[in-house]
């Protein structure tokens, strides 16, 4: 299905969410306040546009309440990211998607109503991380609504610890179905008394909240 896209502040971040959403098929509008930078990706969106979009009019004259997802990728200024990111959930747009640099404005986004906070760097750096230990690891498989499994590597102060002492299901409300061991072995259903070792792949399963939960208490 086709939606209307708009991408705020055309970074290397915003550059690319743009052009591969437009290479998708969708309708992509490119906002910043830098000529140079909406010139540099004209031909590969929709429309382009420059403007600074902490201007509330700015916003409202492009009607931007009929967008169906609003990506901010502005970066550096922390200030404009924060005042956007507010404008566009009080003009009312339905989903609001924000890159934030850190966990402090990570949280504020949320408080102001963000939909989605992403951490593009923070991210790609644990994946490139964990690609490199294991490189056959899978990012998370939908069962149903919500419902993940998922694969995670053992972090450090697991190691020596039981299932028992991680309490990972009162903990976050997950489940660990399997554990590889690094050797290939293989733990199907794992018990309270199984040990985590360096080197072991969790596959845990649960709501994607809880998953989330999990990864963000292990930075
Ligand atoms: P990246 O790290 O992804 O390269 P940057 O922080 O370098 O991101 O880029 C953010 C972009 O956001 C810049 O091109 C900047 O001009 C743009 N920008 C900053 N403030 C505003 C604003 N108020 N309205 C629109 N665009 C903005």
């Amino acid at each position: 299905m086709i939606k209307q896209y708009a991408v705020i502040g055309l970074g290397r971040f915003g550059t690319s969410v743009a052009r591969t959403l437009f290479r998708l098929g969708q309708e992509v509008l490119a906002i910043d306040t830098s000529e140079e930078r909406v010139k540099y990706i004209a031909d590969e969106v929709t429309h382009s546009l420059v403007a600074d979009t902490t201007d509330a009019n700015v916003l409202k004259n492009i009607g931007i309440a009929n967008f169906d997802v609003v990506i901010v990728a502005i970066g550096e200024n922390v200030q404009a990211n924060i005042m956007t990111t507010l404008l566009l959930k009080e003009l009312g747009v339905k989903y609001v998607l924000v890159k934030a640099l850190n966990k402090m404005q990570g949280r504020v986004l949320e408080k102001i109503g963000a939909d989605r906070v992403v951490y593009p760097e923070r991210d790609m750096g644990k994946r490139v991380a964990h690609n490199l230990v294991a490189p056959n690891m899978v990012d998370y498989i939908e069962l149903a609504q919500g419902f993940r499994i998922s694969e995670f590597m053992a972090y450090k102060d697991m190691f020596g610890k039981s299932l028992r002492t991680l309490n990972l299901r009162f903990k976050y409300n997950l489940n660990v179905l399997l554990i590889k061991r690094a050797g290939g072995e293989l733990i199907s259903s794992p018990g309270p008394d199984d040990i985590i070792q360096m080197g072991d792949m969790l596959v845990l399963a649960g709501e994607k909240e809880a998953l989330d939960n999990f990864e963000r208490h292990q930075d």
